[in-house]
């Protein structure tokens, strides 16, 4: 390797700690192949990046200056099969809402109704997120929708049965979700249940002890509150208060 293609690896490799993802994955594409990479590896399909060339590894492009939410759309394509995720998804549930959002919502993954719409928070969750974000708004002044927003999930694809999305499903999704970030630069994030949270803050703590107060991805401020979903469980009336002062929180935060 020259110094020069040693150099360009370092930077994207620092690129990439940066975002938080700490370890990434090697697909020796067929033109490595054919040049008779140096030396296949037993553990081909998961090596350290530190080990790759800038030649042979088939990373996504990562470009923080100039990114869109349509580049990163189309850097996904129609059937990402990135992750096992893409077995059983009808759709690809991308995103909604403002390109410039000031403030973005993000959840854990598509439910039966967003994997067959296209669509995050469509469903019963959905509608509540929605009632949530406008009624605060209204109740306390400020002037925004849903549509004002932009919400999305960690995962693209519906994990099956709705189950919680494994760590390397959550880590190889979860860079289209972190150019997102980058790419709108809200002024503040909300992290929808914990799943989310711990995407977003690298933490194993819950909701419950994370709500409340402030933290940060990267620069970006941002709050913990609970998954709609959980809201929509009849006995759990404290934390509905508890979400609504969030957002009440948030809102203030983002929109005085
Ligand atoms: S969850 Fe993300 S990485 Fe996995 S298949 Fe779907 S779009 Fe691709």
């Amino acid at each position: 390797m020259t110094g020069s293609q040693k150099e360009a690896l370092r930077a994207r490799l620092e690129f990439y700690r940066d975002l938080g993802v700490d370890e990434l994955y090697r697909r020796n594409t067929p033109l490595a192949d054919a040049r008779g990479s140096e030396a296949p590896a037993p553990r081909r399909d998961r090596e350290r990046a530190v080990t790759a060339s800038p030649e042979s590894s088939a990373l996504p492009s990562l470009s923080p200056s100039g990114d869109t939410l349509d580049l990163i759309r189309a850097d996904i394509g129609e059937d990402c099969k990135r992750c096992r995720l893409c077995e059983q998804r009808s759709r690809i549930v991308f995103g909604v809402g403002n390109e410039k959002a000031r403030l973005v919502f993000v959840g854990e993954g598509p439910g039966a109704d967003e994997d067959a719409q296209g669509i995050p928070f469509v469903g019963r969750a959905g509608q509540l997120l929605t009632q949530m974000i406008e009624n605060t708004a209204a109740k306390e002044g400020i002037p925004i929708k849903r549509a004002d927003v932009y919400i999305c999930n960690v995962v693209k694809c519906r994990p099956p049965e709705n189950r919680t999305p494994l760590p390397d499903e959550m880590e190889i999704c979860g860079q289209f979700l972190f150019r997102q970030l980058m790419a709108i630069r809200p002024a503040a994030i909300c992290a929808l249940g914990s799943t989310a949270a711990k995407a977003l803050l690298a933490t194993k703590e819950g909701v419950t002890r994370l709500r409340g107060r402030w933290h940060k991805w990267r620069d970006i401020p941002l709050i913990v509150t609970y998954h709609p979903s959980y809201l929509l469980r009849p006995y759990n009336q404290d934390a509905k208060r508890e979400a609504w002062e969030d957002l009440k929180k948030v809102l203030h935060a983002v929109y005085d």
